[in-house]
């Protein structure tokens, strides 16, 4: 039997044994489904489901390999044409993957390979940093660090900008763990339902804070003076003061890092000098309701400018924007697995969501593990490189090619549906 009908298998054992535990979404008649066979690699779309009862006999029978839904509602979700649907509306989600950004820890487990020159490393370089070619493969990697960044751009999402900007309650959002890399956050709620996709561009804007003007801010030059921005009016320019006095309350030697950082504010040594020089007075002036010109020796307008769009890149969450603007978009169903990791798509209440550790679950009912168990199988290792893993405290790895491993059930299923080993 190959590997893809074994993990088959499994899947639909699991789907068979567990179909109660396989959660019931809001206006399910009305979703559209899609499923990514094993057999190949093809989106089967446009399947909308009558039942319950009916998505599970089709988990069952079909066992996929990853299994999606949609966040919009139509009238008649199985028609093959998208504009004779009946488009209803869509929920909001929000899409917090590691894969869309940079994580210091990705140096250590993400790997690329060259397809040019042939050499390989680790990181994710956008080209290649030997002959600057762009046709990189790459294997990423898994990592509690990363899931950990992730969550916390979530709680960020919400405690920062949903709830005080927007005015959303916390019960009306919905977390799940994607299964591999990230989160996701959906907002069901008849009003929301109703926005269009430039008010979703709006609101993605928003949160990332691109496209921020400063001067709508009220960032100006007048008479020779810089004009900054207040703290009391609310939204991004109290998130910016807010940041600014986060920062000038660091020990200096946090903040010459942070302003040398060339991934972040990438400063020369000179202004970063004056900008340590004036931080007591810039503090006053921030926390002073009246006074509000700028004045560090060396920063015109457009240093200010550069120093702005670095703490709002400090600020921003990182959302995978497209995400939220497609109502056309299919998104993981919860509690399916993800063929990937053969980990569970799996939701998280709002207030357990704080100690929630994927890759370590405490409670048996939201552990995305599913395949946990201590009976050990052999594999053989077909990657070149197989980086380290570490799943409920256990680390295992990194590997190499050829490598014979024996090891617990659950690592077996991951690195098989990794497509990184072979059963031997
Ligand atoms: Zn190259
Ligand atoms: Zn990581």
């Amino acid at each position: 039997m190959s590997d893809l009908k074994y993990l088959k298998r499994l899947f639909q054992a699991y789907y068979k044994e567990q179909q109660s535990e396989i959660p019931i979404v809001n206006l399910l008649e009305q979703r559209e489904f899609g499923f990514i066979p094993w057999e190949k690699v093809i989106m089967i779309r446009h399947i909308g489901f009558n039942s319950q009862e009916a998505l599970r006999n089709y988990f069952t029978s079909n066992a996929p390999r990853h299994a999606y839904m949609s966040g919009s509602i139509y009238r008649q979700p199985e028609n093959q044409d998208m504009k004779s649907k009946g488009y209803q509306g869509c929920d909001l989600i929000i899409d917090i993957d590691v894969d869309h950004f940079y994580t210091s820890c990705k140096e250590d487990h993400d790997l690329w390979t060259c397809k040019e020159c042939g050499k390989a490393g680790t990181g994710m370089p956008n080209k290649c940093p030997y002959c600057g070619k762009l046709k990189l493969s790459s294997l990423n990697w898994i990592c509690e660090e990363c899931l950990d960044i992730a969550k916390n751009e979530i709680i960020r999402l919400i405690y920062n900008f949903l709830n005080p900007d927007f005015g959303i309650d916390i019960d009306q959002m919905k977390i799940t763990f994607s299964g591999h890399r990230g989160y996701h956050l959906k907002i069901e709620n008849d009003k929301i339902r109703t926005l269009s996709t430039e008010d979703r561009r709006e609101i993605a804007d928003y949160l990332t804070g691109e496209n921020i003007s400063f001067e709508i801010l009220g960032l100006q030059e007048k008479g020779g003076n810089i004009y900054g921005f207040s703290k009391q009016n609310i939204g991004w320019s109290q998130k910016i003061i807010k940041k600014i006095e986060e920062i000038l309350r660091k020990p200096d030697s946090e903040i010459k890092n942070l302003l040398l950082d060339p991934r972040k504010f990438h400063f020369s040594q000179n202004l970063i000098k004056s900008f340590l020089n004036s931080k007591n007075d810039f503090l006053k002036i921030i926390n002073s309701n009246n006074k509000n010109i700028w004045t560090i020796e060396g920063f015109g307008l457009t240093i200010w400018n550069k120093f702005l769009t670095s703490i709002v890149q400090e600020i921003g969450i990182e959302i995978d924007t497209p995400v939220t603007i497609d109502i056309h978009r299919l998104i993981r169903y919860p509690g399916s697995l993800h063929g990937k990791t053969g980990f569970k798509v799996q939701e998280i209440f709002p207030d357990e969501f704080d100690d929630f550790n994927p890759l370590d679950a405490k409670n048996e009912k939201s552990d995305p593990i599913v395949f946990k168990s201590n009976k050990s199988q052999k594999l053989e290792i077909t990657e070149t490189k197989v980086p380290m893993t570490k799943i409920k405290g256990e680390e295992f790895g990194p590997y190499n090619k050829g490598e014979i491993i024996e090891v617990p059930h659950h690592i077996a299923v991951f690195l098989l549906c990794r497509e990184v080993a072979k059963t031997i």
